[in-house]
């Protein structure tokens, strides 16, 4: 695996208020890997993944390719590479299919229709899905089916980088397992994926290495493999399933 460092955050706090919710973590994706962030309710996964692509301020040091970026915010991030899929995915229900991913390839606008027709026939090949039912209303699609879109849409902007929160959120098991076997499938095309979940078993599953994410620090963080298989993790967070 590549060792070249392609995200890095040093001592990364995020406060909301006088209310520190982040405290000094320090986390790396490396270009080629899947890493997952897990860890309970209100740990403060979203608010990490939020300020990591600067939709909140931080306090701390963001570095892409090496290169520390003085100003974090989402230009600067979208500019490295950088795509993040909320987790509320926000479609347009009543667009279809096609015009939503078009949305996402806004930033291959300036290259013209045919970059955009190409990248959306890659974005098929990943989700074949998502082909046949490229005339369907986004709101017309079942809960995996959209999350599959907002995952699409995001990689129409052809990212290095892929943030995305939960994205097996309100999905059936299978359909988990599904949407996460593209997702770790997206390493061979050339995409890194930062990846939140509180499904700690599904990700660890799919993960290269894993930071566990307790009370807004780093409690334990290793290679998803050995995690998956660590006394604590195992009673605290994979229970019995
Ligand atoms: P969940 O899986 O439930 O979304 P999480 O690990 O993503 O949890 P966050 O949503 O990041 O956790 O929340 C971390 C902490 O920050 C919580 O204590 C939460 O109450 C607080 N918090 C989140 N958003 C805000 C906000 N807009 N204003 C103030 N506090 C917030």
């Amino acid at each position: 695996m590549s060792e070249k460092n392609l995200l890095q955050l040093r001592g990364f706090s995020v406060s909301y208020g006088p209310v520190e919710a982040i405290h000094q973590v320090d986390l790396d994706v490396r270009a080629g890997e899947i890493v997952t962030v897990i860890g309970p309710n209100g740990a403060g996964k979203t608010t990490l993944l939020s300020a990591a692509m600067g939709l909140l301020p931080s306090k701390g040091e963001v570095r892409f390719d090496e290169a520390r970026i003085a100003r974090p915010s989402v230009e600067a991030m979208v500019a490295r590479g950088v795509s993040l899929v909320p987790e509320k995915r926000e479609l347009f229900g009543e667009m279809s299919v096609e015009d939503n991913l078009l949305l996402g390839g806004f930033s291959l606008w300036r290259k013209g229709q045919r970059d955009q027709s190409q990248r959306m026939e890659e974005v098929f090949s990943i989700f074949p899905r998502l082909k046949e039912r490229r005339a369907q209303m986004a709101s017309t699609l079942s809960g995996g089916e959209r999350q599959m879109l907002a995952i699409g849409r995001a990689l129409m902007a052809k990212p290095r980088l892929l943030m995305l929160d939960e994205p097996s959120l309100g999905l059936a098991p299978l359909i988990v397992r599904e949407v996460l076997q593209v997702v770790a499938s997206l390493r061979n095309h050339g995409v890194s994926v930062l990846l939140v979940e509180q499904n700690a078993r599904a990700a660890l599953k799919v993960a290269d290495r894993a930071y566990v994410l307790e009370m807004g620090a780093v409690a334990l963080t290793g290679a998803a493999r050995d995690l998956l298989n660590d006394r604590r993790i195992i009673d605290t967070y994979l229970g019995m399933g």
